[in-house]
């Protein structure tokens, strides 16, 4: 059994273009779906998926590890930038589905078999509506509660909000009561059985992090992400130390290696690495046992497309220390036009019951694709009230 050809086709949904990575073998009717979604780096991925392929045509699809290594090691550079941690994943992610397929079973049952029933989605305030999300002002504290509790209408349980602002490195109380009266809206809007996340993407400084992180200490935050950047991971761990809120990090890394100074710092309570960036499914798993071994919990980073989301759901139902996954479902109204699903949700409390197809149990509709080509994205551009840069 041998690849025969490692395509790529991108699909353009609005903040994101879908990058679908397609493994071709030579029997008939036999390939895999991976996802290599990277925003603002397409053409570099389809390149570098072009680049990575020379190494595996000819190749035994099922000899993942061995491949892995292939695509992680040769070629001098390793892979462990984003662009082509990025491609690796999506190869990989496509071989687990070629390996499914192979033995007729889900990939879960690849890996030990299913360790929980079902799992838990949360999403995104707007449901992956970027405008919702990303331009909801972080003083319209009324707005936010209103956009909780249309989350919990909709089924779910758990939801992420961006209630803490863009904010320079160092400003006074006004950031962060914004920020509290943000989440004091969510919480008074749909009490204490409703899991309420703030992801900060990396925009505090290390010291604004902590402040903002105590001030919404009361309020009893599923986790509280990215305080500040993950390039200053011992600020990471002081934060984390300071309270008792979780403290969740870890999409912008990539492999084992990253993980392991998180772990080993104890910077976070839960980890998020992104399957299709940290190095697949394939280098997901040995971060995950990682993180078992410092009793962390993981919490995929989804926002992608629903090949990086079928692979977050079986990684899940062969994970222990497997928390919660996020979903975006607003994203593009034909995002099921797309992609056929074998897991199914439950509308009431958004659980995900597991899928029995072989592989991902996905298969994606190419023509469909082709309906929404590549666009670039737009652009996302920060600029503090001086005109300095900062971040999105
Ligand atoms: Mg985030």
């Amino acid at each position: 059994m041998k690849i025969t050809s490692i395509e790529t086709h991108v699909c353009n949904a609005r903040m994101r273009n879908w990058i679908f990575v397609k493994v071709v073998t030579d029997q008939p009717g036999l390939w895999g779906w991976g996802e290599a979604t990277l925003e603002w780096h397409t053409r570099a991925v389809v390149g570098a998926v072009e680049d990575i392929s020379q190494l595996l045509v000819g190749e035994d699809p099922r000899r993942i590890e061995h491949l892995w290594q292939m695509m992680y090691r040769q070629h001098f550079w390793h892979g462990n930038g984003v662009v082509r941690g990025t491609a690796i994943s999506g190869i990989d992610i496509a071989l687990w589905d070629i390996l499914g397929k192979i033995h007729g079973v889900p990939c879960h049952e690849l890996w030990g078999g299913r360790v929980r029933d079902y799992i838990r989605l949360y999403c995104h305030l707007g449901g992956g509506r970027m405008e919702d999300f990303y331009q909801t002002r972080p003083d319209d504290a009324k707005r936010f509660g209103e956009l909780a509790l249309q989350a919990v209408e909709e089924g779910f349980t758990a939801f992420k909000s961006m209630a803490v602002p863009e904010t320079m490195p160092l400003e006074g109380l006004v950031p962060i009561r914004y920020a509290e009266a943000c989440v004091r809206s969510m919480r008074e809007a749909v009490g204490d059985n409703i899991d309420i996340m703030v992801d900060c993407h990396a925009r505090p400084s290390p010291l604004m992090g902590m402040q903002f992180a105590k001030a919404l200490e009361p309020y009893g935050l599923y986790f509280f992400e990215e305080p500040c950047w993950p390039e200053t991971m011992d600020d990471l761990a002081l934060i984390q130390r300071a309270v008792a809120t979780p403290i969740a990090s870890g999409e912008r890394l990539i492999t084992v290696h990253a993980f392991r100074e998180l772990l080993e710092k104890r910077a976070v309570s839960v980890i998020q690495p992104d399957i299709t960036h940290c190095g697949g499914l394939s280098e997901v798993r040995k971060i995950a046992a990682m993180a078992e071994a410092y009793r962390v919990a993981v919490a995929p980073h989804n926002p992608q497309g629903p090949v990086s989301t079928a692979a977050s759901i079986e990684f899940g139902f062969a994970t222990p220390m497997y928390s919660i996954c996020e979903s975006v479902h607003q994203d593009v109204p034909w995002r099921e036009d797309v992609v056929s699903e074998g897991f199914s949700v439950e509308r009431k409390g958004r659980i995900v019951r597991p899928s029995t197809r072989p592989g991902l149990g996905i298969e994606i509709d190419e023509n469909e694709i082709k309906k929404h080509p590549f666009e670039q994205e737009v652009l996302q551009r920060t600029f503090y009230k001086d005109g300095s840069v900062g971040d999105w």
